[in-house]
Parts: C-alpha cells; sequence; structure tokens
C-alpha cells in the first residue's frame, strides 16, 4: 500500500504532449521541481533547470558525474571498520548564466511583467527552450527565446542560444555571459520542515572549490578550480558569440569567482540580436589546471566551428539512435486518463529520457541515485543502478551497461580493501560511494546492505545473457564472480541448528526498515545466484579457455577447493519458510515483530524514516520497499504463483512504499498473482514518482530507480517478460482500462518490437538475424523472411 498522496500538480499543469513537457507559468512552490524535471544532462555533466538570468532559483546545481569532496565522517562513537570518509557531489561552476539588461533595467523573473512565457523540454530533441515576452518598467516589450543542451555527443559540452528582440521600442541592451561560482549551500539546506532529512545533501563546510585559474579575452572566458581534499581539478571555460544587425561593443573580465563577456547593444526594435554560448567542462584528479583548460579550449573551438544548430542536430541525431531503441508507448482509456490527470505516455517518455540523460555519456563513472539532477543523496552510487537500470540498460543501451559494470570492475580494488576493513577475504562492494570507497556512515542501514555485490553480479549476468559479451565475462565479470562469492562463502556458515544449511546472519536485507537481521531471504537467494553463477563460470573458463583460467588463479590466488565450497554453500543455501502460513519469510525473524498499528499511523507521518526513531521502526513488522517480493520478481522461475500468491497477500499491505524503489516492484508482482488492478495502480504510482512527485520531493532530484523501476513494470509486468539466461519468453497481462503498450528490446545485435493490445501480441525482428522469443510456452521463431509473430493474449487468471 501507499500512504502518501501523490502530490499532484494541478491536471492542466503539463498539457497533454507526447515528446514535451511544458510550463506555461512560473509557479514558485514548484520552483524546485521543475528544475529538478528541467534538467539537462549526458551522463557526464548535469545542469539543473534554472534560468539563465540565475533567478529565482531554488538550487543552481551544475555537476560533473564523479566530481566530489570528500570530509571526514564524524562518528560520535567510533567502531572498528566503520567507513571514516565522507563523499559529496560538488556543485561547480554555473557555466550556464546569461544576465539581460534593458536600459539598464536587469530581467528578474521574480518580479518581471511577463505577457507571455513558455518553457519546455523536448524530450526527441534533447532542447530546454524557453519563449518569454517581458515587459520593462518604461513599456518596452522584449522578446527572449532561449535553447539549451547538454549535448549527447560532445560530453563536455553545454550549447545556448539565447536571443533578444526589442518589439516595440528602440533600447540600449546589454547581455552579459557568465561563468560563476555558486554560492555556498544555504544553512538548513538539508532540512525537511525543520528536521534533518537524510536524504538530501548536508552542506560541505567551508570553501569547496579553490580557485586555481581565471581570465576572459576576446569573447572567451574561463575559471579553474580544485578541490581541498579529494584533490580534484576542473576547467570551466565559455565562448559567447553575437550575431546581430545592431552596433554593439565587447567587453570581458574576471575575477576567481566570475568570468564575463558582456555586450553592449545598441538595440533596434525588430532586429533580433543571437548570442551563442558554448560552455565546457573538463575534469581530472591528475591532470594540471593549464592541462585542463587547454581541453576545454579545444572543445569550444570545436563547437564554435560547428555553431549551435549544427551541435544541436548532431545532438539530436544521437539521441534519435537512443531512441530507436528505448522508445515506449503505453496508453490508458480516455476516462483514467482525465483521472490521472497526466499524460501516460508523456510521463513514461519523460522517465527513459531522464534515464538516457543519467546514462548516455557516462563513460567511466557510475549513475547517481539523482542522476545528475541534483545532489540529493550526496551524489551517491548505490545498488539502485544494477537492479533498476540496468535491465533498462542491458536492453536499449548495452555499450553504456558495459561501460557501468567496468566501472565497477575499476573499483574492485577499493572493493577487496572494504572486505579487509569488515574482517572478511574477497570483495565487498560500498554500500553508497563516488570514489569507490565506502561513504555510508551508517552501517546498519548502509554498509550491512552485503546485497550488493549480489545484486553487481546479477546485473552482470544479464548483461552478458542479453549481449553475448563474453569477453567481458572472461576478463573483468570473472575476477569479480571470484571476489564476490569468496566474501559469501566466508560471510555465511553451515549451521548446526538449521541442519547444516548455509546460513547468512547479520546482513540487511533491501528493506532498510528491517536491519542486521539473520537470513534475509532475498540476500540468499541472490547470494545462491552469485556462488552458482562464479562456480559455473570458473569451471567454464578452465574448460574452455585454460589460458585465462590460469591468469584469473594467479590473479585471485583461487585455492582449489573454494569453487566447491562454493556449489555447496548454494545447494544448501537456508531459506526461511513458514510452513504454517505458507509464506517465505523476509527474514528468521520477520514473524515475531510487533506488527505496526498502520491505521492510528496519520498520513503526514510517512515516510516513517522521518517521524520515528529507527529502533521503533526496526521491532515493527513493516516494511520500507519490497524486499522479498523483490525477489520473486528477480528470481521469478524459483518461486510458483501460489507462494507468490501467499506472500504479497502478506507483504503488500506491510510495505508502505516510502521508498521510491518499492512501487514499481508491487507493481510487477501484482502482474504476476493476477492482482491486475493493484499492478496498474501501483504502476502509476512509480511511473508517476517525478512526473507527479508522488513521494513529494522531485525538487532533490530525480528517482533515477523509479525511472527504471517504470520501464521494467511495462517490460516485466505488463508484457510479462521473464528472461534467464537470455531466452525471453512473454506472458502479458493486459490490466483493465490500459489499451496498449509497445517497446522494443536489443537482443545480440537483434533489435525485436514488442507491441500488446487488449487481445493480442505483436512481435517483430526490425532488425538481425533473428531468434526466437516465446509466447506464454510456445516458442515464436523471429527471421528476416518471417519478423513478424502475432498471437492472442490468454485470459487473466487470478492466482489463490
Ligand atoms: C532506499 C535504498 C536506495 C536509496 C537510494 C533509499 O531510500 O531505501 O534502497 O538505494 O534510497 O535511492
Amino acid at each position: 500500500m501507499i500512504h502518501r498522496e501523490p502530490h499532484l500538480l494541478p491536471t492542466d499543469a503539463y498539457p497533454r504532449d507526447e515528446w514535451n513537457i511544458t510550463e506555461t507559468e512560473i509557479r514558485p512552490q514548484f520552483l524546485g521541481r521543475m528544475e529538478t524535471m528541467f534538467a539537462t544532462a549526458n551522463g557526464y555533466l548535469g545542469m539543473r533547470g534554472t534560468f539563465e538570468e540565475g533567478r529565482p532559483a531554488t538550487k543552481s546545481g551544475t555537476y560533473i558525474n564523479g566530481f566530489y569532496e570528500s570530509w571526514p565522517i564524524v562518528h560520535g562513537e567510533y567502531a572498528h571498520g566503520f567507513a571514516t570518509t565522507g563523499q559529496t557531489l560538488v556543485t561547480i561552476t554555473d557555466g550556464k548564466l546569461i544576465k539581460l539588461y534593458v536600459d539598464d533595467e536587469p530581467l528578474d523573473l521574480e518580479r518581471a511583467a511577463l505577457r507571455s512565457y513558455e518553457r519546455k523540454l523536448d524530450l526527441r530533441a534533447g532542447v530546454l527552450e524557453r519563449d518569454l515576452v517581458w515587459e520593462t518598467m518604461s513599456g518596452k516589450h522584449v522578446r527572449i527565446t532561449s535553447r539549451r543542451i547538454v549535448s549527447f555527443v560532445e560530453r563536455h559540452l553545454c550549447a545556448i542560444h539565447y536571443e533578444v528582440e526589442l518589439l516595440n521600442a528602440d533600447a540600449s541592451v546589454v547581455v552579459a555571459s557568465q561563468l560563476a561560482v555558486p554560492p555556498p549551500a544555504e544553512e538548513g539546506a538539508h532540512l525537511k520542515d525543520g528536521k534533518p532529512d537524510p536524504r538530501k545533501a548536508p552542506k560541505l563546510p567551508g570553501k569547496v572549490l579553490i580557485g586555481l585559474d581565471h581570465f576572459a579575452e576576446g569573447q572567451r572566458a574561463g575559471l579553474s578550480h580544485a578541490t581541498e581534499n579529494s584533490g580534484l581539478r576542473v576547467a570551466c571555460a565559455a565562448d559567447s558569440s553575437l550575431e546581430t544587425a545592431c552596433r554593439f561593443t565587447t567587453t570581458s573580465s574576471s575575477t576567481p569567482e566570475l568570468a564575463q563577456v558582456a555586450f553592449d547593444v545598441e538595440a533596434r526594435a525588430g532586429n533580433p540580436i543571437a548570442l551563442s554560448k558554448f560552455v565546457a567542462y573538463h575534469h581530472s584528479d591528475h591532470e594540471s589546471a593549464d592541462e585542463l583548460a587547454a581541453r576545454a579550449g579545444w572543445t569550444l573551438d570545436r563547437a564554435g566551428r560547428q555553431g549551435f544548430a549544427v551541435v544541436a542536430a548532431e545532438h539530436e541525431a544521437r539521441l534519435a539512435e537512443l531512441w530507436r531503441r528505448s522508445d515506449v508507448e503505453i496508453d490508458v482509456v480516455p476516462e483514467l486518463d482525465a483521472e490521472i490527470g497526466i499524460g501516460i505516455r508523456q510521463a513514461a517518455r519523460f522517465n527513459i529520457f531522464h534515464l538516457m540523460q543519467a546514462s548516455a555519456r557516462v563513460e567511466g563513472a557510475g549513475i547517481a541515485a539523482k542522476g545528475l539532477t541534483s545532489d540529493g543523496y550526496e551524489g551517491h552510487y548505490f545498488w539502485d543502478t544494477e537492479i533498476y537500470a540496468m535491465p533498462f540498460l542491458t536492453y536499449t543501451a548495452p555499450r553504456a551497461a558495459r561501460s557501468l559494470l567496468e566501472f565497477r570492475y575499476r573499483m574492485l580494488d577499493h572493493a577487496r580493501a572494504r572486505a579487509r576493513a569488515v574482517n572478511e577475504p574477497g570483495a565487498k562492494f560500498p554500500w553508497r560511494t563516488i570514489n569507490g570507497e565506502e561513504a555510508s556512515a551508517y552501517y546498519a542501514a548502509g554498509t550491512a546492505q552485503y546485497h550488493i555485490n549480489a545484486d553487481i553480479m546479477f546485473a552482470l549476468r544479464k548483461y552478458v545473457a542479453a549481449t553475448g559479451d563474453t569477453d567481458f565475462l572472461a576478463e573483468q565479470g570473472a575476477e569479480m564472480l571470484v571476489e564476490t562469492a569468496r566474501l559469501w562463502a566466508a560471510v555465511g556458515f553451515f549451521s548446526e541448528q538449521r541442519n547444516g544449511q548455509f546460513c547468512i546472519n547479520g546482513v540487511t536485507g533491501p528493506d532498510e526498515y528491517n536491519t542486521v537481521v539473520d537470513n534475509n531471504t532475498y540476500t540468499n537467494l541472490m547470494a545462491r545466484e552469485n556462488l552458482r553463477h562464479a562456480a559455473m563460470e570458473v569451471d567454464k573458463l578452465g574448460r574452455e579457455d585454460p589460458e585465462r583460467y590460469a591468469a584469473l588463479a594467479t590473479r585471485t590466488d583461487l585455492a582449489d577447493d573454494e569453487v566447491a565450497t562454493w556449489r555447496e554453500a548454494a545447494d544448501r543455501m537456508y531459506v526461511p519458510y513458514d510452513a504454517e502460513l505458507g509464506i517465505h519469510l523476509q527474514d528468521d525473524s520477520f514473524l515475531n515483530r510487533k506488527p505496526w498499528d498502520f491505521e492510528n499511523t496519520p498520513a503526514e507521518n510517512y515516510p516513517l524514516l522521518l517521524h520515528y526513531h529507527p529502533l521503533v521502526i526496526y521491532r515493527h513488522q513493516v516494511s520500507k520497499q519490497a524486499d522479498l517480493l523483490l525477489a520473486m520478481v528477480l528470481l521469478s522461475d524459483d518461486f510458483d504463483e501460489h507462494e507468490k500468491r501467499r506472500a504479497f497477500d502478506f507483504y503488500d499491505p506491510l510495505t508502505t512504499a516510502d521508498s521510491s524503489l518499492s512501487p514499481c516492484i508491487q507493481s510487477i508482482l501484482a502482474f504476476q498473482v493476477g492482482e491486475l488492478d493493484k499492478a496498474r495502480g501501483y504502476g502509476i504510482a512509480g511511473l508517476l514518482m517525478d512526473m507527479g512527485d508522488v513521494g513529494g520531493n522531485v525538487e532533490s532530484g530525480c528517482h533515477i530507480a523509479a525511472m527504471g523501476g517504470s520501464w521494467m513494470v511495462i517490460v516485466y509486468g505488463i508484457a510479462g517478460l521473464r528472461d534467464y539466461d537470455g531466452r525471453l519468453r512473454f506472458l502479458p497481462r493486459m490490466p483493465p482500462r490500459l489499451s496498449h503498450i509497445a517497446f522494443s528490446l536489443t537482443v545480440r545485435d537483434n533489435l525485436i518490437g514488442i507491441e500488446i493490445n487488449r487481445d493480442r501480441a505483436v512481435y517483430t525482428l526490425r532488425e538481425g538475424s533473428g531468434l526466437s522469443v516465446w509466447h506464454e510456452d510456445e516458442e515464436l521463431p523471429l527471421s528476416p523472411e518471417k519478423p513478424c509473430q502475432e498471437r492472442e493474449l490468454v485470459p487473466p487468471t487470478v492466482a489463490v
């Protein structure tokens, strides 16, 4: 159940438009939310959707993925192995600033009289556009249009086209194109209703960006900075050029805090003044500021030779290629559409667009919980990437999926060190991190989530099955498999109390309202997969590629009997089950906790984590998010429909969905047990997490996991995909009041289209040499000769 009211905008807030999100007025109370929603990013560089003029703004965040500052975590009471260094994504130089003055009057959108206003995020072109007419105090009408992109082609580049036109009079116009160091975060920026909100980033102490260099010459200006503790450097530089028939002069100036190129124009009515601004960011942990500034200069030179129109067109073409593989359609009947008040297809595309923005050029970094739309959760990478974003990427953008797995591989030495710190062999991936080190200061709901090891290996397996990238598996995957399996073998033990079964005690599963528990079923089952997968791949390598096997054994110091131990641990894995109730247990003692008094919990007390001491929550039978239900979704074939049904009936009412990661999973399991109304309800809640601000905190950034989860609802929920070992089987279930879905999947160089209407499913091979898919239990070969197969849907049955 979801206890919160969606924080929906008025239903006319976003006009229905399949490819655009449009804002027709500036609503001060939704400023922060729109900054998040209108963020432009490419996986490397991200800018919140604040105005070029700088104000009004709740948070003018500009971020580079992985550009963080570290700080010592001060534990009131330290214990061995606690994480010691915090990491926080840094708000870097704001390069998109363009200040406008007409007859010396600044355009201040908080106070300006606007005769018209429209701001639009064009999801197809990847452009944030604005068009407004401002009436100055003296009655002059000024049309201002702007277009902003963060390029998918040039990952270091942001491009802005800003045009000003006097409509009814001449005027003196100053356009000042600026780069500015952001003001420090306000005190209390991490508070919600006066109380600390752990989901927001705390203020970094002191001055975060140390000035290294600044310059302004002609139309180019730049600022370079370093962080004090993490030792990173960033150069930001911009070229600003003006095109107009009006006369103008140019001046440029710089200080360590602000660099600008200003144009003073004798504007004549009817003569547009067009500013093209290119901003480039380069960063490094070892290059000098000069080198980075030179690189920024080359990026700008290249963009300047092309001009805004070409840069924008190439960006759009790159996006079109991504959309071709990842577009989804989802339609509901008109009555439901009216009830929801937000276009469902539009919301689905909005989510996909943000997933692309978080991942397209991620190369070498991870995906933060909020992507690059804000510094919520301090910009940390969690399991969100592997379990929620990777399914989408694996099947629509396999290159990005591989890059994320490579990123984990590059963290392996840190993970090994972390395992030593928690007194274990093998590797322990950090629960939350930017630089590879554990940054979770709260071990119970952080470090204790050992399942992240298995989550990453789960994503690896899906990736390899869908792409056939066995080279990656043999070169990098196998080493991660060995080290993660090794950790499980050491953390668990064969318990005499449980007839020699393999138990994993003292860990936290996905549900952060039940921490440091024994035998969390999700963890045990995912660890079992991890152990089996490792044993299988190591054996296979030994048989098929002795050279690589030998290299792996040397690199990991693999002992002869290890693989057998992993197999045994997997085969004897303990899975807690209550025979009387006929349900799998979330963990050993879940049934022995006090029932939460849902009836007397007022709606404003959700999420519980902001209103109750953790110990109160931990001693109750209440879940923050899908846990056992998630195991049933990910390892669907390990459970029969009756087990799923009973688990759903038991756990669903206890799940508050205080985490945005929950509704999508509740939806998918509801599909599997035939609860189609609930499936649709949860699915819509997940889909609207950001556009409908279901959790009430979109201002702190997009919920990338929920966005990936909403894709999973369409593919794994409605279309009922079961994908084991690269075999794609669909069990489509169309819930009442949904009329149509369509999406594409990329599988081993084939592009297949899946379209489902109320009574039929159509599978089409769009590209590639062909493959089989399964509809229910029937194999359907798709080939270039017979690319299309159509089947009737089976009527839904409710599992009992
Ligand atoms: C959830 C975690 C998630 C994190 C970041 C928390 O609220 O409980 O599962 O990884 O948010 O999205």
